[in-house]
Parts: structure tokens; C-alpha cells; sequence
């Protein structure tokens, strides 16, 4: 069965006109999914029962529900989804002063292997498809009762690795004929693809992208992430380039600092070096210790000075709060090893 949650609006009326159907009752049923969130098609009151009913035959609605939820003393809180196929995923809900924040995951496991990232070393299973990533928003809304305002892409997987669905999610989540959170508000992270950085530049997304840099030299960056192997830093900053000068959008870049590794004012000058004159903002993540891990937490002290020299040197830089470290909900910390297969 098709998942009526993976098409966007115009591809929802191109199906109802192949099953014979005015394009405006796609538009309709667009609203019940993505506005009203509702769980049935029963609920699709301005729906004739025959249209309803050949719905139901043709499409799921794709529902996930809470497997297992928990919450960290900073109000975070970790969601377990599975996905209908046994498979589970986790989603992140971050309460901040200006609305509610998901974290969502693209894929079921990762490819990347940064070697910092709790989701390496796990078996790679598929991608998510749009539908899929989507639920976990309306899932998320109906479960706390709540609107979410901003999506960030940096749950388990590799968004630009599944590059369609992750595009076409982010137009379903942007229309305001349903979800409607304006591209702004949603994130793009992404470990450093490069053809597929270009290719966004050309999407006409006002979305946000995120860039895990980490490390200011390629032998140091290769060291935690196998990417900068295929992609180096001048190849990676060049599509850089190009994103912000096609989109006018400002870059951010994610460093994780880790102690006697990342951290040292070396490294920052090497930072400001490497992006000076480009519409950027730096956000210091004091690293996550992973299970097996062998990069461990900067000091406070030194994140500070980090900050500081970044700031004083014409990049603009602050440093992410922690939230839900004690949950293993925090940035890297999502792990599908914990997650057992579902049994039906
Ligand atoms: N694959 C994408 C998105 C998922 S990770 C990417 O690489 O960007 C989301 C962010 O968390 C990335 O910036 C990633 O580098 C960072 N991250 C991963 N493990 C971490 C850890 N242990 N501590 C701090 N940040 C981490």
C-alpha cells in the first residue's frame, strides 16, 4: 500500500486525477493530513464515503505511536517510533523560549561512520521516505498536543544521502496548506556531500544548512570523519561558497569541540581563516562522549576562550546548549544499536 504522507501537494493531485478525481479533493485530504493531523480517513467529513473508501484501499496514513518515551530533567524529550516494518527510529523534542524544536531522523542507521557519532558502526537498513520523516513531526504534535515551530534535520542518517525524500519532506513541512513552518525554521545538517550541496543551492529552499565541519585541516578532519576523504575541505567550503552566494543564505557551522583534539586556539585561527568573508555562523557543540568513544568534552574553559577568539575575530559564534544528555537524546547521541527489532 501507497503512504499518502509521501507526496507532496501537487503530486497528490496528480494522483487523484489519475484515479479520476477533481484535483481540489486532493487538496482537501492534503489538509486533513498535514493540518488536522487526523489518525483515520473516516475523519475526512467533507469527503464522500466512496472517495473515503477508495482511499482506504489504495493508501495507508502511515500512524506511528509512542513505543517508548522519555523525558530528561531539562524537559527534553526522546520519542521511539516504529516504523510499521519492525524497524524503529528516534525523534527529539527541545522545548526553547521561542516554541517547540524536533529533531528528526532520515534514514534508519548511517553511512558516514564519523567517528565521534553514536549512530557509527551501525548497520545501514534504508532510507526513510518523506512520509515516513514527516509522521514523526505529526506523531510528535499529536502525542504532546502541541505545534511545533522549528525542524532540524540531525536525528539518525544522513539527510543529503537521501537526498528526494529529505527535499520533498521539507517542501511538505514548508506548505501552508498543511504544516506550514515556514523554511527558516527548518534545518538541513549535513556531514558534507558535495554534489548534493550544489544541487540544493538550486532547489530554491530558503531552508537553513547546516555544515558538521569539526576539524580545520583535512589530515584532522579525515581522522573523524571518512567524508572528508571524498570531499575535502577546499572542495567542501567551495560548494560552500556557492550555496551562499546562490541562496543568500547564511551557512552554519557545527564544531564539535573535543578535549586535545579540536580545541585549540591553533584550530580557531585555522576557523577564521578558513571562513572569513563568508555569510556564516559557528555553533560550538562541547562533544558528546559516545559509548567506546575516545574523544572526550573541552572544558568549559576552554569552549569559552574558543567562543570568544572566533567572536573577536569576525565569525560569529555561540556555543549550543546541552539538552537531554541524560537521556542520550543530545546531538550524536542517537543509537539505533540500543533499538531492538519490534517484534510483531
Ligand atoms: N549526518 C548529519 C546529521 C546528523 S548529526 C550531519 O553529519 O550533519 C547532527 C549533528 O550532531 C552533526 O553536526 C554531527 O556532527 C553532530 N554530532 C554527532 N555526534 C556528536 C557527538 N558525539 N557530540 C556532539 N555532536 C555530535
Amino acid at each position: 500500500m501507497k503512504n499518502i504522507k509521501d507526496y507532496n501537494l501537487e503530486e497528490l493531485k496528480k494522483e487523484f486525477v489519475e484515479m479520476g478525481e477533481k484535483p481540489f479533493r486532493a487538496e482537501q485530504v492534503f489538509k486533513w493530513i498535514f493540518e488536522a493531523n487526523v489518525t483515520t480517513f473516516d475523519e475526512m467529513t467533507n469527503i464522500s464515503l466512496d472517495l473515503r473508501e477508495k482511499l482506504k484501499q489504495n493508501y495507508t496514513l502511515c500512524i506511528y505511536n509512542v513505543i517508548k518515551k522519555q523525558v530528561a530533567s531539562d524537559g527534553t524529550k526522546k520519542y521511539l517510533f516504529d516504523v510499521l516494518d519492525g524497524n524503529a527510529i528516534e525523534t527529539v523534542l527541545m522545548q526553547y523560549h521561542h516554541g517547540y524544536s524536533i529533531c528528526v531522523s532520515s534514514q534508519i542507521g548511517c553511512k558516514m561512520g564519523c567517528k565521534f557519532c553514536a549512530s557509527t558502526g551501525i548497520q545501514f537498513v534504508r532510507n526513510l521516505t518523506s512520509g515516513e520523516i514527516v509522521e514523526q513531526l505529526l506523531a510528535v504534535e499529536r502525542e504532546e498536543n502541541i505545534k511545533i515551530s522549528n525542524v532540524v534535520f540531525m536525528g539518525i542518517g544522513e539527510p543529503l544521502d537521501n537526498y528526494n525524500n529529505v527535499v520533498n519532506a521539507v517542501r511538505i513541512i514548508n506548505n501552508p496548506k498543511g504544516i506550514n513552518i515556514g523554511a527558516r525554521h527548518i534545518s538541513l545538517s549535513t556531514s558534507g556531500l558535495v554534489p548534493q550541496i550544489y544541487k540544493l543551492a538550486e532547489e530554491n529552499l530558503q531552508c537553513t544548512l547546516s555544515i558538521s565541519l569539526h576539524a580545520t585541516t583535512d589530515d584532522k578532519r579525515s581522522s573523524m570523519m571518512p567524508i572528508n576523504n571524498t570531499y575535502n575541505l577546499n572542495l567542501l567550503l567551495k560548494a560552500c561558497k556557492d550555496y551562499i552566494e546562490k541562496t543568500n543564505r547564511r551557512i552554519s557551522f557545527e564544531y564539535a569541540l573535543a578535549k586535545d583534539n579540536n580545541d585549540n586556539l591553533e584550530d580557531a585561527k585555522r576557523l577564521v581563516q578558513l571562513l572569513k568573508g563568508m555569510i556564516c555562523h559557528v555553533n560550538l557543540i562541547p562533544i558528546n562522549k559516545i559509548e567506546n568513544g575516545t574523544y572526550t568534552k573541552s572544558s568549559n574553559e576552554n569552549i569559552i576562550k574558543f567562543r570568544d577568539y572566533l567572536n573577536e575575530h569576525g565569525i560569529v559564534a555561540t556555543i549550543r546548549r546541552e539538552l537531554g544528555s541524560d537521556i542520550d537524546a543530545a546531538c550524536g547521541q542517537l543509537r539505533r544499536k540500543n533499538l531492538k527489532k519490534i517484534e510483531k
